[in-house]
């Protein structure tokens, strides 16, 4: 097959097919990749930065690094706050497993606070209850990641509180959640973590295809993780044990690792940064107009806390089993198979074999197992037009069959 007819072929393939996430590239989301291209440097150059500080000005924060995936900031995020063997991590099961692995890559024991009913967002209660039993038993975590579910922000004043009582260190992971709100003030801006890590795979709200950006307010912990983020390497001669031998001269004082962003990717992130208070109205918009239609049907739709304002990246339903003559496994294929491309966040992280091999086991945390047995995620992007939403719940209606 000749490369245009390869081109048509998957078109068709893809013709009528919604997804549940995908990108919104313009014009001048190409021009300005195109530019990069054209200029002196395709990576260590100007747009990176530029990248950085339109994100950190936009959520009111003072350092933005930007990386090559949310995952790796993740990483060199636990590592600067000095995760190590014989350390506890925390988070939600209901996440993508890089929330948890993390705590894995730095040798540290990974385990998960169960979610609320009504946000699907690691409980406060829950953490709280076992925040007490952990420190009868000396096992307190030194860090804990709550994930922004859906883009709706956790309760992260109450878990500040906790922290502040237990004393351990707070990483957002606020991957689906650039753009919202949490108590009237930007996600992102760290008032009530250490820590906040976006991701801009193109699903997300703003793409630079793969990519992701650690928020920090601190200057000494950017500064560890900028030098992780490029191999432990400085050329700042305050960071070095002795004056440089001379102009070429580098130190590298940290193991750390690749972890950096190409300037063709923040390039494309900045551009999308124009955009991104339209692409979460526009999802807002669309999410209204799901929670009018459904109404009706025997689901949940997602309840929104009055504290937030979501980055809304998910619209998940959950099935009212009980009055479905259909099983939930059903209803999903139905959609499949009407090329609707519903999809389920999340399979809970302690159910994947991997968790199962370090002893974790089904039953561990039931809301978060409830969850996921109940669950689709519709599909939910700036470009799903009204015709395209009723096409995917006219498809519903009768996949349920009521
Ligand atoms: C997408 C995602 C990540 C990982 O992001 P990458 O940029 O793909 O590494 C981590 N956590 C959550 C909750 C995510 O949705």
């Amino acid at each position: 097959m000749d490369p245009k007819e390869q081109k048509e072929d998957r078109s068709n393939l893809m013709a009528g097919f919604i997804p549940y996430g995908r990108q919104d590239i313009s014009e001048e989301d190409i021009q300005a990749v195109l530019d990069v291209l054209s200029s002196d440097w395709l990576t260590q150059g100007p747009a990176v930065p530029r990248f950085e500080q339109s994100v950190a000005r936009y959520c009111g924060v003072e350092y933005g690094l930007a990386m090559n995936s949310a995952t790796s900031a993740l990483h060199v995020a636990c590592i600067s706050l000095g995760l190590k063997k014989g350390d506890w991590l925390w988070t939600s099961p209901n996440t993508f497993v890089a929330s948890a692995n993390c705590g894995l890559y730095c040798d540290a024991q990974v385990d998960f606070v169960d979610i609320d009913p009504r946000t699907y967002n690691m409980s406060v209660s829950a953490l709280e209850k076992k925040l007490i039993v952990a420190e009868q038993q000396g096992k307190l975590p030194k860090i804990v990641i709550p994930v922004h579910f859906a883009g709706q922000p956790c309760e992260m004043k109450s878990i500040r509180t906790l922290a502040d009582h237990y004393g351990f260190k707070i990483i957002e992971d606020a991957s689906h959640a650039i753009g919202g709100e949490y108590l009237g003030e930007p996600i992102g801006n760290c008032r009530y973590s250490d820590i906040t890590i976006f991701s801009f795979h193109p699903v997300k709200i703003i793409t630079t295809a793969e990519g992701g950006m650690a928020l920090i307010n601190n200057i000494e912990l950017a500064s560890k993780m900028d030098l992780l983020r490029s191999h432990g390497i400085t050329r700042d001669p305050a960071q070095m044990t002795h004056e440089a031998d001379g102009a070429w001269y580098y130190q590298q004082i940290a193991l750390g690792y690749n972890y950096r962003m190409t300037d063709l990717q923040a390039a494309l992130g900045a551009s999308q940064m124009n955009r991104l208070d339209e692409f979460v109205s526009k999802r807002h918009a669309i999410a209204r107009r799901y929670d009018e239609l459904l109404a009706d049907l025997p689901v949940t739709t997602p309840w929104q806390h009055p504290d937030s304002y979501s980055g809304m990246h998910l619209y998940p339903i959950r099935l009212k089993l009980s009055q479905l003559k259909i099983t939930h496994r059903e209803v999903f294929d139905a959609l499949r198979a009407q090329s609707i491309g519903v999809n389920l966040h999340y399979i809970p992280v302690h159910m994947q074999p991997y968790y199962q091999s370090q002893g974790f086991k089904q039953g561990d945390f039931p809301e978060a197992e409830s969850y996921y047995s109940e669950a689709i995620s519709l599909p939910m992007y700036p470009g799903l037009t009204t015709d395209l939403q009723d096409q995917v719940l006219n498809v519903l209606r009768e996949a349920l069959q009521v």
